[in-house]
């Protein structure tokens, strides 16, 4: 499989164009155009003999969207197919202030939290970052937008896969989405969720960007967190807890933990009052989310009343709580549950 271009950075796309023998202000032409979702040939004012140099190296084309689904609720939810037939989804919410897009990092993922749909077959492979770049610049152009009104106002790295398992080729991906020449999106305007990869988290946090960070924390105490999440047995809850006081002190950016309530597990309120306890002190947020169904294991949401109840002992504690509204329950909204009905049916 040749590279794709979209996952050359703006400097290594100058140096790839002068190393033609080309002037550099053609990076910029390329760059820009590619980002607002033109392939080579749609370029215009780009001479036939560079683009014929770059095409024998490079791989030009954006991803392909060959399912899109529309809750009745906005949300949508993408199905791309990669160069190589694999197919990762991507989910699309409508809120007030725009778009967000919730982009894949890998094709399935290592990880195996046992409530989530995404790792049930492992790990496929990792996405380079021009299949991550291209899952945006695909659902800009699907809006409509270009590069001066673009529709995805925010990205969420929560797709499927752990952004941290990939970490080269997520950190090449903010530098490509924040570059000034294409995409211009502001580190503020985009979160990676992590499950937790402390080692990971250092060097995130030393990378010198400043996204937002958000834990998959789903416990209070090791032993629960265990039970439904293998990387658990790896780092404590207490090393992780200090990686983001660091990653807080680096980057100035309030960590959101996310929590997911599952019945039986997690969701008694002396677990609450045990996160309570834990948090307390922490500049953070905690985001509830009742737990989507995933028809291939057994984990069962609670009730409204629990989560809310949930909610209001973390208030009591002076906590900042979000309840995550459950968008897209009628199109299989949760992490890689829409892949696997598409590839079990095929
Ligand atoms: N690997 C990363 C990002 C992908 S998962 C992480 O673990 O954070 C994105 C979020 O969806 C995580 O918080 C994950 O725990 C959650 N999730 C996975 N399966 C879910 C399900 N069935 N219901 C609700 N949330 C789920």
């Amino acid at each position: 499989m040749k590279e794709s271009l979209l996952s050359l950075s703006f400097s290594k796309l100058q140096d790839l164009v002068v190393s033609y023998s080309q002037p550099k202000y053609r990076a910029e032409q390329i760059f820009n155009q590619l980002h607002a979702g033109k392939s080579l040939d749609e370029m215009s004012n780009i001479p036939d003999i560079l683009k014929s140099q770059i095409k024998k190296d490079f791989d030009d084309k954006s991803l392909e969207v060959i399912h899109c689904q529309k809750s009745k609720d906005g949300t949508q939810k993408f199905l791309y197919k990669l160069n190589d037939d694999n197919i990762v989804e991507g989910v699309l919410m409508n809120y007030k202030f725009g778009y967000t897009l919730c982009v894949s990092t890998q094709v399935g993922c290592r990880m195996k939290c046992k409530f989530c749909a995404s790792g049930l077959d492992g790990l496929v492979r990792n996405l380079s970052s021009g299949e991550i770049i291209s899952q945006i610049i695909v659902a800009n152009c699907y809006l409509g937008g270009n590069l001066q009104d673009r529709k995805v106002t925010n990205i969420v790295l929560m797709g499927s896969g752990e952004p941290l398992d990939n970490f080269d080729n997520v950190l090449n991906f903010i530098n490509i989405a924040t570059d000034k020449h294409g995409l211009n999106y502001s580190q503020r305007n985009i979160s990676l969720s992590t499950c937790g990869i402390v080692d990971k988290i250092y060097e995130l946090a030393n990378s010198g960007y400043q996204i937002n960070l958000c834990i998959s924390l789903h416990a209070d105490n090791d032993q629960t967190r265990k039970q439904i999440m293998p990387i658990a047995n790896v780092y404590q809850i207490d090393k992780l807890l200090e990686s983001c006081r660091y990653y807080f002190k680096k980057t100035n950016r309030r960590i959101l933990f996310e929590y997911i309530l599952i019945d039986g597990i997690n969701c008694s309120k002396e677990h609450a009052l045990r996160l309570a306890k834990l948090l307390s002190n922490f500049n953070c947020i905690v985001n509830l989310i009742n737990l989507n169904e995933v028809k291939e294991n057994n984990f069962k949401k609670c009730s409204p009343q629990t989560v809310d109840d949930f909610a209001r002992v973390l208030k009591s504690y002076n906590i900042n709580v979000t309840t995550r509204r459950s968008l897209g329950n009628d199109i299989d909204g949760a992490c890689g549950q829409l892949r696997r009905k598409f590839i079990n049916k095929e």
